[in-house]
């Protein structure tokens, strides 16, 4: 089959790769019907996380079960599916909690590469959901948003305890961050503000949601959102960046007794330990349980409620996954979707 390769910094390959089998009883094989670039890929990318070797790239998928291992009960082939990029069994004490992510037995999807024809997902039954039927070509993108980037900001916007009347913040307009912005939409908040510099964003922020837009960064856009919240701060934050300033500027535009969440892939963050025993500033985020949405967002989707596929703004052939790369790394795409 055919698979996106990293195999140095700005070197992403599409070439031959082994055709993934069932390994495990618990295992399933898919046939991907869309795949994507991540944010999170372009850390390596641009070599800021190390490249180990040939490394096969993506975790976020969508596609039709091809075969199933003698252990899997609830998965079966012919099934459109769609699973996240952790595989989790759905049953340990952890899941159970709803931190599928962080299950006793989790198995990362990216080290399988998704951007590629076929996946084996391991933990099919824990890890997949299906939909009630194959869905129409337009609804892939929404449901391919799922797998990651939509649930990822809903788990933000949750973590940032967001609910009706509340005042949200987002820092960061990619992918994650504007859906963050429609998942504080559909929890109520009364008022949410997107900080961003770049129309096209800013365009796609009010669509989903925002009600401000603001275009300042780091103690600037702290400012703003004290000026836009009568000095106090957002009641909820979400923090969909990674970086130190991106951080600092979610907790600082915060109010005492405020809640932020957490989602970019934290690269370098310390925190300054005095300044968090004062801010009174509750802090949760982490790798997104995906899993633990997938049913309810599916719905959501399927019901024809949210439109997440928006952020979308690329489609290419799997075969020019370089591009998709460096349209993201340019800031020329929000997210690129590859078509295998
Ligand atoms: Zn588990």
């Amino acid at each position: 089959m055919r698979g996106a390769v990293l195999h140095a910094p700005r070197d992403i390959r599409v070439e031959q790769r082994d055709d993934p089998k069932i390994t495990a009883p618990t295992d399933a094989v898919i046939r991907l019907a869309a795949t994507c670039v991540c944010g999170s890929d372009l850390w390596p990318y641009r070599g800021i996380e190390p490249v180990d070797g040939p490394a096969p790239m993506g975790h976020e998928y969508v596609g039709i079960v091809e075969e199933v291992g003698s252990e899997v009960k609830t998965i079966k082939p012919g099934q459109f599916v769609i699973g996240s990029f952790f595989a989790s069994d759905n049953t340990c004490e952890i899941c159970r909690a709803g931190y599928q992510s962080s299950c006793v037995h989790r198995e990362l999807i990216g080290a399988l590469g998704a951007q590629a024809e076929h996946l084996r997902v391991p933990l099919a039954d824990g890890t997949l959901v299906a939909t009630p039927e194959v869905p129409s070509d337009d609804l892939v993108p929404s449901l391919l948003a799922a797998s990651d980037v939509l649930g990822t900001g809903w788990f933000g916007a949750v973590a940032a305890d967001v609910a009706p009347g509340k005042t949200v913040a987002v820092v960061g307009d990619g992918a994650v961050g504007l859906l963050a912005v429609l998942a504080a939409k559909q929890l109520g908040a009364e008022r949410i503000i997107a900080m961003s510099r770049h129309e096209p964003r800013q365009k796609l922020a009010i669509e989903f949601g925002a009600t401000d837009i603001v275009t300042e960064r780091g103690d600037e856009g702290v400012a703003k959102i004290k000026e836009l919240t009568g000095g106090l701060g957002a009641h909820s934050v979400i923090e969909a960046v990674g970086t130190q300033e991106s951080m600092m500027q979610a907790i600082r535009s915060t109010r005492p007794g405020g809640h932020v969440g957490y989602v970019g892939v934290a690269h370098g963050v310390e925190l300054p330990g005095q300044e968090l025993f004062f801010s009174h500033v509750h802090l949760h985020g982490g790798p997104a349980p995906v899993r633990r949405f997938l049913p309810g967002l599916i719905d959501l989707i399927w019901n024809r409620e949210i439109d997440p596929g928006k952020v979308f703004d690329l489609t290419l052939p799997l075969d020019q996954a370089a591009e998709g790369y460096r349209a993201m790394d340019e800031r020329r795409a929000i997210k690129a979707l590859l078509r295998p």
